[in-house]
């Protein structure tokens, strides 16, 4: 990269005050009002190097080894934002406050890109497990099928603007610090677009786009996280007399089950036994999202013991492995007995010798609470 204290002829230490009488000096040798259009070249490169140096934190940054892109190049429209400025482009930043005209080979461009639009899309636990395709509406500028996005009524064209000769700037007079000098500026007739539209498409407006609404198919990846935004390219905002769409956010929300809670990539769900089932043990059909399994209950199973079922949770992304399945086990002590229930449990608790009662710590929170809140 050209050294810009080189450019101007002055120490890495200078003043501010000398940068300034510097690029006095040098824009007055080169300025193509004075010494012809061929030190075109030149002097936007000193004016590029004073406009940078002059300023205490545009320095700092070029001295920091930053590029001339630094700073807020106020681009009004066309596409610079981003970075990437050229010579150009900071040269008529500088001169003309109106923010460039557009690439940096000088050429106009017609119309204004698209603005990307954010649509959310609900999916359901079993979409999240398994991956699905889902068509979603969306409301936006779509390019007008009228005049195909240039915005002049059909048998009509777009034509170069009269007043800048299809350049998009204009020059005019300025009184500056080096005296009177020429300014470049967008073309107040065609706000710089360099063509004019004399008959513009009816349907809309001249605008080249139109609100539609369209069916859009996105795919939703198995494994995929409540809230991630799934990028398409090109399907947002249509530009404004063909210039490019913006790009479609869609963003997944899950709708939680009523069976299963997810946590990562396993699934959680709940069950209640009686207490003699669970005391005896058993076999009993869970209906999952993969269709219905078979599950043993063992005998002696705990309040709170968790059955797990390998492979049965939500698919992990960029892998073929699937999360496990817990299934939580609640047991149900009767709240009412009859006279002959009760004379049995009497037996049965004499029986064990149980009369004792110890104290344990409690357990508290609801189930799905407990999963649910920290996902
Ligand atoms: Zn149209
Ligand atoms: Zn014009």
């Amino acid at each position: 990269m050209t050294d810009y204290y080189e450019l101007l002829g002055v120490s890495r230490d200078a003043s501010t005050e000398d940068i300034r009488r510097a690029y006095r000096k040098k824009a007055r040798e080169l300025h193509p009002d004075y010494a012809g259009p061929e030190s075109e070249d030149a002097f936007k490169s000193v004016s590029m190097a004073y406009e940078v140096l002059s300023d205490p934190e545009k320095r700092q940054r070029y001295d920091l080894g930053g590029g001339p892109g630094m700073g807020n190049g106020s681009a009004g429209y066309g596409g610079f934002q981003g970075g990437g400025f050229g010579f150009q482009d900071i040269f008529e930043t500088m001169f003309s406050n109106m923010g460039g005209f557009g690439g940096g080979t000088g050429a106009p461009q017609y119309g204004r890109p698209g603005q990307d639009t954010l649509v959310a899309v609900e999916v359901s636990l079993r979409d999240v497990v398994f991956g699905a395709t889902k068509e979603i509406l969306v409301d936006s500028a779509m390019t007008c099928t009228t005049c195909s996005g240039s915005g002049a009524a059909p048998g009509t064209t777009p034509v170069t603007c009269v007043e800048c000769s299809g350049t998009g700037s204009v020059t005019r007079v300025q009184n500056t610090l080096l005296g009177q000098m020429r300014v470049a500026t967008a073309c107040p007739r065609c706000q710089g677009q360099g063509q004019t539209i004399p008959t513009p498409c009816s349907e809309c407006h001249g605008e080249g786009r139109v609100q539609a609404s369209r069916s859009v198919t996105v795919e939703i990846p198995a494994g995929v996280e409540n809230g991630t935004r799934i990028r398409l390219r090109g399907d947002g905002q249509a530009g404004t007399r063909g210039a490019p769409s913006g790009d479609l956010y869609v963003e997944v929300r899950e709708v939680p089950d009523p069976m299963f809670a997810r946590r990562g990539n396993d699934l959680n769900t709940s069950i209640t036994v009686p207490m003699t089932t669970a005391a005896l043990g058993t076999r009993f059909t869970l209906q999952t999202l993969d269709g219905d399994q078979q599950v043993d209950i063992h005998p002696g199973t705990q309040p709170g013991e968790v059955i797990t079922i390998k492979g049965l949770g939500v698919k992990r992304l960029r892998s073929n492995s699937r999360g496990d399945l817990h299934i939580h086990v609640e047991v149900e002590v009767p709240r009412k007995l009859d006279a002959e229930s009760k004379s049995l449990l009497e037996q049965l608790a004499a029986l064990r010798g149980e009369a004792r009662v110890e104290p344990v710590s409690s357990r508290s929170g609801g189930f799905f609470d407990k999963f649910r809140g920290k996902r």
